[in-house]
């Protein structure tokens, strides 16, 4: 157990990102109080989780779910070493997430046409425009706030079916030129399998270097850590996660949701690297996070029957 939880934490080889605050609950039909949610962050920042997405700018008529993302922000603020993030859907969410002082926007940018005219009403083209005009807005701001973008439904779309490698190419390099500073790719919907992830990673990365930084799965389909092994087998060293698996798919009720990130952190010990999680203290605020969420179902598979006693690394033990 890490006793003290605001030391520096163990250098870290592989980062979790943990977006449960985010993608866990913006789709839940109902709003979780901010106290709640601030002690959610605390206690996965104490769990040794040093990068964390709490919220979404969006608009708080359309998602009061996520009304409270400043206070979040500032209650991360607190939290010495803490690399917290925000999604921000345009350029009002970009000003508001610049007011309140966020030092990390993700932009979602769909590479399917119709996800992107469906969710996000706007094509693909138009959201590099808008990319084009946070960027400005954060450099007349200063700077000191990193721009990076998700693209989303990369590996394959409920709406539209495939997604075309070379659209997702396009759409990076487009990215790139409108000065993001980084940008991951999403499978939203829980499409991908490990043998597509090495194509497209590996694709994306002749375009983009290491200004691909991360991955993010959904286990809908049972393959979430094995797609989160085939992008580190190609070098990727960042992956998103829920604790307990929150963020189900709206599309496909009672599937499971974000790939777990106690089971991230299992799998990334078992190859004998370092993610800095303290496996014990996950599990704790996965219980928590159960009672905070009455109903509603959660997943993933370590916390079942817990680490092997085989395990060389102990989580932060
Ligand atoms: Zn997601």
């Amino acid at each position: 157990m890490n006793h003290t939880a605001t030391a520096s934490p163990p250098p870290t080889t592989v980062t979790l990102r943990e977006v449960g605050l985010r993608d866990g609950l913006q789709i839940l039909p109902r709003v979780v109080p901010t106290t709640i949610k601030q002690q959610w962050l605390r206690r996965a920042f104490e769990a040794g989780l040093r990068h964390i997405e709490v919220g979404s700018f969006v608009p708080p008529k359309a998602m009061p779910q996520m009304a409270d993302t400043a206070e979040l922000l500032a209650t991360a603020a607190g939290l010495p070493g803490l690399h917290a993030s925000v999604l921000v859907p345009n350029l009002k969410g970009a000003q508001r997430a610049l007011a309140a002082g966020a030092r990390s926007m993700l932009f979602p940018l769909s590479a399917s046409h119709a996800h992107s005219l469906a969710n996000l009403k706007r094509t693909p083209d138009e959201a590099l425009a808008e990319l084009a005009a946070i960027v400005r807005e954060r450099d007349a701001a200063g700077g000191g706030c990193e721009v990076e973008v998700g693209i989303s439904t990369a590996f394959g779309c409920t709406i539209q079916g495939r997604v075309d490698p070379a659209e997702v190419l396009r759409l990076a390099r487009g990215v790139l030129d409108a000065g993001a500073d980084g940008l991951d790719l999403a499978d939203t919907v829980g499409y991908a399998d490990p043998a597509q992830v090495k194509r497209l990673v590996g694709a994306v990365q002749a375009v983009a270097g290491e200004r691909l930084v991360g991955l993010h799965f959904h286990d809908t389909r049972g393959l979430g850590a094995a797609n989160a092994m085939a992008g580190y087998e190609c070098g990727i060293r960042r992956f998103d996660g829920c604790v307990g698996g929150l963020g189900g798919c709206p599309h496909a009720p009672g599937a499971s949701g974000n790939v777990a990130t106690e089971d991230l952190a299992y799998l990334f010990a078992s190859i004998g690297e370092t993610t800095g999680v303290d496996f014990d203290a996950l599990m704790s605020l996965r219980s928590d996070i159960a009672q905070w969420l009455p109903g509603v179902p959660l997943y993933g598979n370590i916390w079942r029957a817990g680490l092997p006693a085989t395990l060389k690394e102990p989580l932060a033990a």
